[in-house]
C-alpha cells in the first residue's frame, strides 16, 4: 500500500495523460480522495483517458454535479446499524464493517460517504458485535465487509475469526473483498493458513468489473484461494463507460471462470452522490443480460440486482 498512488498529478504523469484533467481530479478528490495500488494502475492503457480501469478510480469533475435522487446513504444503511460496526439487513446474516479503508477508492462506491469513524469498534468493540451474534441463533453467516476486510492485518483478522468460530450456530464466513483483484500480494501464505484453519466454511466474494483487471498475479492469487478450499464468487457493478456492453461482460465472466470464480451479482448502481455519470438504465441492463444469456451457459450469467432500502433481500430484475 505504501506504493499506492494518491496524487492525481502523479497518476496523470504515470499514465501519460493530459495535465488538463488535473484541476477537476483535485477538486473531486477533495470529497473522496484518489487511491490506487501501483499494480492496478499498471494494468491501465497508457495515454487512454477512457481506459475502463482508470475510469473506476480517477476523480472527475462530473462527481461535483448535484443530481436529483442521488444522496449520501442511498441504501439507508444507518437504519440497519444496531451497534457500531454491525449491519443486520437480511435474515440469517449479519455484516461486520471490519475495516474502514480499502486498497482502492472506487469512484462509484456506495459507501463513499459511510461514517466509518462511527463504525470502528476496535478490538474491544467487537465484543458487542460478537455478543449480538451469539444472542441470535438465526444468524448462520457472518459477512466481513468494509471498507475491505482484508485490509486488516493477519493478527487482528485471526483474532476476529477465532471469536466468530466459537459461536456454534455460525456456519459460514463470507468475505466481501476487492483485494485479490487490486492488491493480489495480500493473498500470501500466512493469510491462506489462517483461512484454511478456520472451522467455518469460507466464501469469498471478490469484486471485479472488467476483464483487464485480471492479470497473472491476480490469477495466481485466485488459484491459491481455490486450492485452499475457498468458494469464489464475483460481484460487479454495471458502470457506464466501463462494462456496459455484452462483449465486455462475456469476456469478464469467461476470464473469471478460467480462474475458478463464478458469477454472483451484477449490481445496478446505487444512487450515491457524485456517481450519476456511471448510471445505466434498467432497460439497457436487461438487454445486456439478455445478450449474455444467448451466448453463455446459465451458470456464467450473474443475477441482475438492485438494493432497495427496507427490502428483506436484493431486488432481482
Ligand atoms: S473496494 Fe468496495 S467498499 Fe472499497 S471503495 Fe471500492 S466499492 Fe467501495
Amino acid at each position: 500500500m505504501s506504493a499506492a498512488i494518491t496524487d492525481p498529478a502523479q497518476l496523470l504523469a504515470y499514465l501519460n495523460l493530459a495535465p488538463g484533467l488535473l484541476e477537476s481530479a483535485k477538486a473531486a478528490g477533495k470529497l473522496f480522495p484518489l487511491k490506487v495500488p501501483l499494480g492496478f494502475a499498471n494494468r491501465m492503457e497508457k495515454g487512454n483517458p477512457n481506459d475502463p480501469l482508470l475510469r473506476q478510480i480517477l476523480p472527475l469533475g462530473a462527481e461535483l454535479v448535484e443530481t436529483t435522487g442521488y444522496g449520501s446513504d442511498p441504501l439507508e444503511e444507518q437504519a440497519s446499524n444496531p451497534i457500531p460496526g454491525l449491519l443486520h439487513k437480511y435474515h440469517g446474516r449479519v455484516l461486520l464493517i471490519t475495516a474502514g479503508t480499502c486498497a482502492v477508492n472506487c469512484r462509484y462506491c456506495f459507501r463513499r460517504e459511510f461514517p466509518y469513524e462511527d463504525n470502528n469498534p476496535g478490538s474491544k468493540g467487537w465484543d458487542k458485535a460478537i455478543e449480538y451474534i451469539q444472542n441470535d441463533s438465526s444468524i448462520t453467516e457472518v459477512i466481513l465487509s468494509g471498507g475491505d476486510p482484508l485490509m486488516l492485518s493477519d493478527k487482528p483478522l485471526q483474532n476476529l475469526l477465532n471469536k466468530i468460530a466459537e459461536i456454534c450456530h455460525v456456519k459460514t464466513l463470507r468475505f466481501h473483498t476487492r483485494l485479490p483483484v487490486v492488491l493480489p500480494e495480500r493473498i500470501n501464505e500466512n493469510l491462506i493458513n489462517i483461512l484454511e484453519q478456520a472451522r467455518l466454511q469460507v466464501v469469498m466474494v471478490i469484486h471485479c468489473n472488467h476483464p483487464n483487471e485480471i492479470d497473472s498475479q491476480v490469477s495466481q492469487a485466485l488459484h491459491r484461494l481455490k486450492n485452499a478450499g475457498i468458494s469464489l464468487f464475483n460481484q460487479s457493478v454495471l458502470l457506464a463507460g466501463v462494462n456496459d456492453n455484452v462483449d465486455t461482460q462475456i469476456a469478464l465472466q469467461q476470464k473469471l471462470f478460467e480462474n475458478n470464480v463464478l458469477p454472483y451479482y451484477l449490481h445496478l448502481l446505487d444512487k450515491v452522490r457524485g456517481t450519476a455519470h456511471f448510471y445505466v438504465t434498467d432497460e439497457a441492463a436487461k438487454q445486456i443480460i439478455a445478450g449474455m444469456t444467448q451466448r453463455l451457459p446459465g451458470y456464467l450469467v450473474p443475477k441482475l440486482a438492485r438494493e432497495v432500502p427496507g427490502l428483506g433481500s436484493k431486488l432481482h430484475l
